[in-house]
């Protein structure tokens, strides 16, 4: 396990002294299974269509078991890469991130991730793990110049949302499809593709998309303020140039959402892994508003303030991330 070679750190920081290996992250969340987790095992606040996608990819035949060592091996050899090139954050380098992954960990319950800012200037963050690796956060430096520290502190959150959610194997999976043509997972994704059905590929599409609103949602949960959830999905559309003073309106964007919406090019959506931003954006707009989102964070809420049941919540949030049924 990487975090063996960083053994000596365990004494710098009361945090680093909690016992956080994966096993003992499974044997806790197996404690706490039933606190704050829906009837299908998965947390409350997770998107329903999230668990239905997941099922029907399950229900493919060998598809998990094939998923998984594949992801095996091509993870192992990843968190090999991103060791080597990358900066592992900590309490003595980079302490600020590092105390918001511990922040976001323990807010979700799970045990502290690894993170590491990696030298590449595209937007983009993402978590490497699967049921037996344990996870590790990726940063691209160009998301970490881009965004303020509220901002970072979703980010975050999000990631640890795909490791709170169990989403491993599957997004590994959308990873290597994502990544071929590139160097590194070339070869492994090319073999992927030739396995992969297209039902499949649509399918997990489909499912890694409901999987980025559980995880937005995540990302909610842990920041400081709600605005900073939207703001960072905004900079997804723009690039966010450093330095930029202008900010973005939400009602102009929900706008822009209704000039695409019926025309072909929103199909090509099918085959995007994560929902356009205005839509991500739109979904956390309504989970802000869900009774779940207030149990996360009773401060937030109003007296008297109304909240919407975690049924209807979810039904809003496709029409906004259902391609194709929720542009009837
Ligand atoms: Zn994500």
């Amino acid at each position: 396990m990487l975090r063996d070679d960083y053994g000596n750190q365990e004494n710098l920081s009361p945090l680093r002294s909690m016992e956080h290996s994966f096993r003992a992250y499974v044997k806790r969340r197996r404690a706490e299974e039933g606190r704050r987790m829906s009837g299908n095992g998965l947390p409350d606040y997770a998107f329903a269509a999230d668990y239905e996608y997941r099922k029907k990819l399950d229900a493919i035949p060998h598809f998990y078991s094939v998923a998984k060592k594949i992801c095996a091996t091509y993870a192992s050899r990843t968190l090999q890469e991103v060791n080597l090139a990358g900066l592992l954050v900590g309490p003595d380098q980079y302490p600020e991130v590092y105390q918001m992954g511990c922040d976001c960990a323990r807010i979700l319950g799970i045990g502290i991730p690894n993170i590491y800012i990696v030298n590449d200037q595209t937007l983009n963050a993402y978590t490497i793990g699967t049921d037996d690796i344990e996870p590790l956060i990726v940063i691209h430096s160009g998301l970490y110049e881009r965004v303020t520290p509220g901002e970072l502190r979703c980010v975050i959150g999000h990631e640890c949302g795909h490791i709170h959610n169990q989403h491993g194997v599957y997004n590994m999976l959308k990873q290597l499809m994502v990544a071929a043509g590139t160097s590194a997972a070339g070869l492994v994704s090319a073999q992927l593709m030739r396995l992969m059905t297209k039902g499949a590929e649509f399918l997990l599409n489909a499912w890694s998309r409901a999987a980025e609103v559980t995880c937005d949602r995540a990302g909610m949960i842990c920041c400081e303020r709600v605005e900073d959830a939207y703001s960072v999905n905004a900079k997804l559309l723009y690039g966010a140039a450093i330095g930029d003073r202008s900010s973005v309106n939400l009602e102009a964007l929900k706008k822009q959402l209704e000039m695409q919406k019926e025309t072909l090019v929103r199909l090509e959506e099918l085959m995007m892994d994560h929902p356009a931003s205005v839509r991500r954006i739109m979904a956390e707009m309504e989970f802000a508003e869900c009774e779940i989102f207030y149990r996360w964070r009773p401060e937030l809420r109003e007296a008297g303030q109304t909240a919407r049941s975690r049924e209807e919540t979810d039904e809003r949030c496709r029409r906004y991330v259902d391609v194709v049924r929720g542009r009837k």
